[in-house]
């Protein structure tokens, strides 16, 4: 019997038709948990390095968390992994909502899809009945569309489908997947999708999760649920209120835009618009969002609700959560009601709403600065949003300019040349971020930022506070019901962390102290990853429900693997340095560690890589971000050791 997980995967040949539900090896659960860790290790093991992400041999995996449809509240993240066509990396992507808990309830932790189908079809997955179906009649469809009418196809309406739209099926680097009440967006995975000619993957599931020890878990389950209500009714106080609460940012729920559209960048992310809320703004954006809010809602399981059901009269409706609102009206300088309208095409399209317009307002700049030309434009409307709407057409269609937009800011750049390289200037390893832009350098962020795997800001913050308090009354007050740390040693810091002087960024927290924040918050979205556990619970906002000292207890209970703190630890550690040896083996070298060249005002060279030589070492690499044999064996990775050897990535005798 296996408790927490089902024990099989669907192994799903697209180029053959071939379908196989395959036994899985539960050391593996052990030594990686699940979701993101084993996903990584079926990667390494299964798919050279040389691997195009667009080759037959590249895998597409999706996956449920080891806790993931647990009653572990918000355990319902789908980890979808493969080789990005973005960065080239190792790319992984996280959607909430509702599949990954019904795919366990079909009896399945992940589907992993290889080779290609010759025509669009989709997976239709009813417990232990699993059929590739034709989705020719869903060719072009927008993507929250075909989940609806694949459901009324099957008659199925409590099926679970994730889907994607005409961008996925263009192989556009920034398409998304698109399921009910999330999508995942980030790094290319929906063009992979499209790739392989799957438009869909609906799931229904009526199967049961064992538990080892229910009657244990639940009562664990229940401690987080209680602290959630305690933490709801106990915002924190002195940071913004955006940090206050549980979840991801309640951009649904929070109608006051000052701080955000005065300190993210507008258009692209050049411009900073330092006045540009007032009464009359918030009023205006207070109605229009209102006007278009239905209802919130959750994802499975969880009491939060992060995002909201959008009806734009005139438009089909859609989910909206996070930053997207913003981050449409702001690229194009233009209004909230826009930025509503405009996200529920590109929703439709199955586009990340972070990359996305991004790509649009580099390409306006592009045109003001005489790089691209008229020509490149023929068609355009003149009118701001016009604009926009046309160029979104074009990028999701892979017309004409849009065919080379479609690749995002870092390859586009490169093909248009005459100097467009200096304007995609907002990116991590080649992926497009939020157009956020400050002052001073912040170490801890600087590291977060240039290193994580997910090359992703947003999705890399945690738990640690963005900021010095002002006074040494908020700090106290700050520590004083901190449980969460996993060491008293970062209370310390907080206290002793000063807005100005000797105490301030960038020296202060040290270097040593920096780099040990950063490998905590690590810690918590890897494990958070593995478990399929929301990062709006645990990773992301500050005193979580979820902590190091509560997952060892809930991991056992649920799977009756016997772990402590120091073994998550020591999971999670293995999880970071597989990842790692993945993207060193596809060419990640330090010179790629950077965060986006104008994301702070004032940079330090020196300490910056000052900051990366400590974190290497203190992760066990060498300076130039690989680990080393020693580190690798100690996480009974050796057989990656030996791999680094054959590949002559590391020299024997290397330690
Ligand atoms: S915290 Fe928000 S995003 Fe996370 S599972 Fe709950 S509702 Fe979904």
């Amino acid at each position: 019997m296996r408790y927490g997980e089902t024990g099989y995967n669907l192994e799903i040949d697209l180029s053959r038709g071939n379908i196989e539900r395959a036994e899985t090896d539960p050391r593996l659960t052990e030594l990686h948990l699940g979701g993101l860790g084993t996903n990584a290790k079926i990667l390494f093991d299964r798919v050279k390095p040389e691997t195009e992400p667009f080759s037959p041999e590249n895998l597409l995996i999706f996956s449920t968390g080891l806790l993931g449809g647990t009653p572990a509240p918000g355990a319902n993240r789908t980890i979808i992994t493969t080789y990005s066509p973005q960065t080239l990396l190792m790319g992984y992507s996280m959607m909430g909502g509702f599949w990954a808990p019904e795919l366990k309830y079909a009896g399945y932790d992940k589907v992993i899809l290889r080779g290609k189908s010759s025509d669009l079809v989709y997976l239709w997955i009813h417990n232990d009945k699993v059929e590739i179906r034709d989705a020719s009649h869903l060719a072009g469809k927008g993507a929250v569309e075909t989940q609806e009418l694949i459901r009324k196809e099957l008659k199925e309406p409590n099926a679970q489908v994730a889907a994607i739209g005409l961008a996925g099926e263009n192989k556009v680097y920034t398409a998304s997947i698109e399921q009910g009440r999330s999508s995942a967006s980030r790094l290319g995975i929906g063009a992979v999708m499209g790739d392989k000619g799957v438009k869909a993957i609906a799931v229904r599931g009526t199967k049961d999760v064992n538990l080892a020890r229910p009657a244990e878990f639940l009562e664990l389950c229940n401690e987080v649920l209680k602290y959630i209500k305690y933490r709801n009714k106990n915002p924190v106080p002195n940071v913004m209120t955006i940090l206050q609460g549980l979840g991801s940012p309640q951009e649904m729920l929070h109608v006051d835009e000052k701080w955000h559209t005065e300190n993210f960048m507008w258009g692209n992310a050049r411009t900073r618009r330092k006045d540009y809320w007032n009464k009359e703004i918030e009023e205006k954006w207070k109605e229009t969002q209102l006007g278009v809010r239905k209802r919130l809602i959750s994802c499975y399981n969880c009491p939060m609700k992060c995002g909201a059901i959008i009806s734009v009269p005139g438009l089909s409706t859609y989910m909206m959560k996070c930053f997207s609102k913003l981050t449409y009206t702001m690229a194009a300088y233009s209004d909230l009601d826009f930025g509503f309208r405009i996200a529920q095409k590109a929703t439709e399209y199955g586009v990340d709403g972070f990359s996305t317009p991004q790509i649009m307002a580099f390409a306006f700049e592009l045109k003001e600065a005489g790089i691209l030309t008229d020509a490149d434009f023929e068609g355009c409307p003149s009118d701001n949003e016009g604009k926009f709407y046309w160029l979104l057409d074009r990028i999701v269609r892979r017309e004409g300019i849009g065919d080379v937009l479609a690749n995002g800011t870092y390859w586009a750049a490169k093909e248009i040349g005459k100097g467009a390289e200096g304007y995609a200037h907002n990116n991590i390893k080649k992926h497009e971020q939020l157009p956020l832009k400050l002052g001073m350098l912040n170490p801890v962020y600087f590291l977060m930022y240039a290193t994580g795997e997910k090359a992703n800001i947003t999705q890399i913050e945690g738990q640690f506070p963005q900021a010095p308090f002002a006074t040494m009354e908020e700090r106290e007050e700050f520590v004083k019901d901190w449980i969460q740390v996993p060491d008293e040693k970062f209370k310390q810091i907080v206290l002793d962390w000063e807005m100005r002087g000797e105490r301030s960024n960038p020296y202060y927290p040290t270097v040593d102290m920096s780099v040990d924040i950063v490998d905590w918050q690590e810690m918590m979205h890897y494990i958070d990853d593995a478990l399929g556990v929301c990062a709006g619970l645990s990773s992301f906002p500050l005193k979580p429900p979820y902590h190091i000292h509560n997952y060892p207890k809930l991991i056992s209970a649920a799977t009756g693997i016997d772990m402590d703190e120091a073994g998550l630890a020591q999971v999670y550690r293995r999880n970071r340095n597989l990842i790692r040896a993945i993207n060193v083996r596809k060419g990640l070298t330090r010179a790629d560690e950077k965060p986006p060249e104008d994301h702070w005002k004032k940079r330090f060279p020196e300490l910056e890589e000052k900051l990366l030589d400590a974190y290497y070492a203190f992760k066990g690499w060498d300076n130039q971000g690989v680990p080393t044999k020693e580190s690798l064996q100690q996480l009974d990775l050796g057989y990656i050791a030996e791999d680094f050897e054959r590949r002559g990535i590391i020299k024997n005798g290397q330690d």
